[in-house]
């Protein structure tokens, strides 16, 4: 490891090289506190080249490496669990000059959501894909777990952004695509490629995204509703009358009653079984199509930010109680009362002194399921739940991907045949396994 160390020294400069314990160790532990492992050294390149030489330098030792963003992550993919180097990316974090005819900006790797969202409002324009972690989740942990967000229901999620990519290969070899014309059909398309692959088949430097029209007002209303049905019928109902619904969140009254504990927040409304938070481009006046009677709405950004953290506070106040078991599953939306349903059943028959937290993105079908009370390391309750969403059609990771948490469900959610072709791609594109080789597969 010294010999390797010393080159990685060469490469980035000593002082990103960082091997004190106490300053490695927000590295090697998870957002969640569920996963933490430890790392000879955490190195920090500040360009493409040196992010390339660290990779040749990792692979000439055989030493795997952990690509790592903003480790908002919540599944156990960006922390060294087996000893690997950290690779952090934090430093690539130029911002090009937005192309306001293209509409298309190329952020650096290490870039903050919130660091894009500002530059490109300043251009008069907005970016697509918004998640409650934007001051620490970064374009390239974005694009490597193709995250999805809170406005997935307008504009979809990192797939739809992306325009192109730049990274560093497993042999050190670096491919960039980044600007390009809209119809471009020569050979593979390797941004879709590596945008979901969670650092397995390269390190994402840079991406060109897309930028949407900046919404000219926004209405956030926080409704009580019965149940997601209600939810979903009233979203849909604002959409069949051409309303631009920008997001649709909804969660329960043990969400709502953690939050407002944690926060000292005043109840906005009566105790409801369940709650919906949407948010629409246009004027209030198209809440009279959702049939919901007890909301409050805001238009003032203000008073909106205030209404959304009822529901963007639910990780960190669940994250109080102790440490979460998190799944993240999808159904189709007619199912998510069924869904939730069978969860509530499942966790009372097996962990009837749990806490259990759901809440998601309901318009996408997606439930964030959060359970706090069983050991961190015991995944029966966990295995029980995905057969229930597997049983119903659903999606084991609609959002987060699967880590190192969800790799023993691959298997349950895709058949051998295309495990087969997963395996193949990687033996491909990173025959030493140098790239995150304990995460996915
Ligand atoms: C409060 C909170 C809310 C969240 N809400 C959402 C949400 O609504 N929707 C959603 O999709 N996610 C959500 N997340 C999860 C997380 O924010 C996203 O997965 C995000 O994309 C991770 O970005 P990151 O920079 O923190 O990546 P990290 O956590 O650092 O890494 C995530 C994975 O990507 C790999 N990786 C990181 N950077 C690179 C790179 N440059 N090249 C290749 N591989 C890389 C890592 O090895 C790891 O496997 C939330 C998390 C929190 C804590």
């Amino acid at each position: 490891v010294d010999v390797l160390l010393d080159r990685l020294r060469e490469i980035v400069g000593p002082l990103h090289v960082l091997v004190d314990a106490d300053v490695r160790a927000s590295y090697e532990v998870d957002w969640t506190g569920r996963f933490a492992g430890s790392t000879p050294a955490v190195v920090r390149p500040g360009t493409t080249s040196e992010l390339a030489a660290v990779v040749v330098a990792c692979a000439e030792s055989r030493r795997a490496i952990v690509p790592q963003g903003g480790n908002t992550g919540l599944v156990g993919g960006s922390v060294p669990l087996h000893g690997e180097i950290v690779v952090s990316t934090r430093r690539l974090d130029r911002l090009g000059d937005v192309d306001v005819v293209a509409g298309e900006v190329t952020a650096g790797a290490g870039v903050t959501l919130d660091r894009l969202q500002d530059h490109a409002r300043r251009a008069g324009l907005a970016f697509g894909v918004d998640l409650a972690a934007r001051q620490s989740a970064t374009v390239g942990g974005m694009v490597a777990t193709n995250a999805g967000g809170l406005n997935f229901v307008r504009h979809g999620g990192m797939r739809q952004q992306l325009v192109g990519i730049e990274a560093v290969m497993a042999d050190g070899s670096v491919v960039s695509r980044l600007e390009r014309p809209p119809k471009d059909n020569t050979g593979y398309d390797l941004a879709q490629l590596l945008c979901g692959s969670e650092g397995t088949l390269g390190v994402v430097t840079a991406a060109r995204v897309q930028l949407v029209p900046s919404p000219e007002s926004t209405v956030t209303a926080l409704a009580a509703v019965p149940d997601l049905t209600a939810a979903v019928t009233a979203i849909n109902r604002l959409r069949d009358r051409g309303v631009p619904v920008q997001a649709a969140e909804g969660f329960f009254d043990e969400g709502m009653a953690l939050v407002c504990g944690h926060l000292g927040l005043t109840r906005p409304l009566a105790p409801s079984p369940a709650y919906l938070l949407v948010e629409w481009e246009g004027v209030a006046d198209a809440f009279a199509l959702t049939g919901l009677d007890d909301a409050v709405l805001a238009v003032d950004d203000h008073r909106r930010a205030e209404l959304w953290r009822f529901r963007e506070a639910h990780t960190e106040s669940v994250n109080t109680l102790g440490i979460p078991h998190k799944l993240d599953v999808a159904v189709t939306p007619s199912k998510l009362d069924e869904l939730v349903r069978q969860v509530r059943a499942t966790v009372a028959g097996m962990a009837p002194d749990a806490v259990l937290v759901l809440f998601g993105h309901v318009a996408d079908g997606n439930v964030h399921v959060n359970v706090v009370g069983p050991d961190p390391d015991d995944d029966r309750l966990d295995d029980a739940i995905v057969a229930v969403v597997l049983a119903m059609g659903g999606s084991i990771s609609a959002e987060h991907g699967i880590g190192t948490a969800k790799r023993a469900w691959l298997g349950l959610a895709r058949s051998s045949a295309e495990l087969n072709v997963y395996r193949r791609v990687k033996r491909a594109l990173d025959p030493d396994g140098i790239l995150n080789p304990h995460v996915l597969l």
